[in-house]
């Protein structure tokens, strides 16, 4: 392995899979749900590749997909893409975030991380041979936010883009419009551009809106906005997602993505441009579901001791395990699976500059059956 991916070389998300999957333990670490997405768009697949489409579709994603795709981001944002030259289908957000950074970035270019962030933005800022630069978001009342001096002082001249996620992985929380335009402030003080993974735009609870920077004056000219199927569409698996954006910018992580996958199952994709068109109604449900299962988890995970953040948007709940005599986060993540039959993440590998704020901190993931987030409740209060 390089040098400069040495300190990747395993995700989180892998290493505690592995460890739930070992211990037959119930899997609220890595982030995906447990049941699946609408029936049409599975029986739209099907029916793709029985059809036939069982090609290479077009490098830059069918046009259905990409398409509907647009189409679907005028509807909750307003905002207006070609589908030829502003749209490109990805193997999930994460090839989006990939070739971003791979095809805009320079290597002696700095890339803007806000901590704690989701791992492939670090790994993926070494690939580029490119400079992280971190900030990061605090506590504030019961609230986390920006901490908008560390945002300035991570901003240089050198400053080609600054990685944003909102809806937030791992906390959970939603940035308010406030912090998002101290960001923009800097893109527009620096020419940076903003790469802005909003896989979790759909998933906001009690009543928080999700508000894209891309939306906020002059940022759609350099916004890359990343989305996720798998996320809106419960198909974690299919590995599907997409990047819209000025075509200067698509045209960078096209060029690169050529060369990664070239291209996207395209069956998947009809799938998913099926869904699209004719689930939104399924997609609107799905919060509501979400939010019921994050409110069974908080009640159960504060019950048995933990401190919690409360999650405004995503499949994640931050919770604080120092109550129950937890001091090593990251240790006591590895053991549980063991233990009690249930897997968390720890903040840790989130984390760099601003480990100390941060790596007492576990993630729980909600998004599961409500059966299966009792039994896991169960095997808790094993913790009391
Ligand atoms: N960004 C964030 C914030 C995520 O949580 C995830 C994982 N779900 C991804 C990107 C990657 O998404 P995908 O599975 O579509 O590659
Ligand atoms: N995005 C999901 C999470 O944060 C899964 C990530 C992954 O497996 N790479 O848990």
């Amino acid at each position: 392995t390089v040098r400069r991916l040495r300190p990747h070389a395993t995700t989180i998300f892998s290493e505690v899979s592995q460890l739930a999957t070992r211990f037959d333990a119930i899997n609220l670490g890595q982030g995906f749900p447990d049941t699946d997405g609408p029936e049409s768009m599975i029986e739209a697949a099907t029916r793709a590749m029985r059809e036939g489409h069982n090609q290479y579709p077009p490098g830059t994603g069918t046009p259905e997909l990409r398409r509907a795709a647009a189409d679907h981001e005028t509807a909750h944002t307003g905002l207006v893409h070609d589908p030829d030259t502003e749209v490109l289908v990805t193997v999930g957000a994460t090839e989006a975030i990939a070739a971003a950074m791979v095809g805009l970035v320079e290597y002696d270019d700095e890339v803007v991380v806000i901590e704690p962030y989701y791992d492939s933005y670090a790994a993926t800022v070494a690939m580029a041979g490119a400079t992280r630069r971190a900030a990061r978001m605090v506590r504030s009342g019961g609230e986390l936010r920006l901490d908008v001096d560390s945002l300035r002082d991570a901003f240089s001249p050198r400053t080609r883009a600054v990685l944003v996620n909102s809806p937030h992985n791992p906390t959970g929380a939603v940035l308010p419009r406030e912090d998002l335009e101290q960001i923009a402030a800097l893109c527009h003080e620096f020419d940076a551009i903003a790469i802005s993974d909003e896989v979790y735009a759909h998933l906001t609870y009690d009543g928080v809106e999700h508000v894209s920077i891309a939306t906020l004056p002059g940022m759609a000219e350099r916004t890359l906005r990343i989305s996720s199927a798998g996320k809106l569409l419960n198909c974690t698996g299919w590995k599907i997602g997409w990047l819209t954006g000025p075509a200067d910018l698509v045209a960078g992580a096209r060029t690169a993505r050529q060369y990664m996958s070239f291209t996207v199952a395209s069956p998947l994709q009809l799938g998913v441009a099926h869904a699209l068109r004719h689930e939104q109604r399924w997609i609107a449900t799905l919060r509501q579901d979400m939010q019921v299962r994050r409110d069974q988890l908080m009640d159960t995970l504060s019950g048995v001791g933990f401190d919690l953040v409360v999650a405004q948007g995503t499949y994640f709940l931050t919770a604080d395990p120092r109550p129950l005599g937890v001091t090593d986060a990251a240790a006591w993540c590895l053991e549980l699976p063991e233990r009690i039959g249930v897997a968390a993440v720890p903040f840790a590998p989130f984390t760099d500059v601003f480990s100390d704020d941060w790596s007492h901190l576990v993630r729980f993931a909600f998004c599961k059956r409500p059966e299966v987030l009792d039994e896991a409740g169960r095997r808790l209060r094993a913790l009391q």
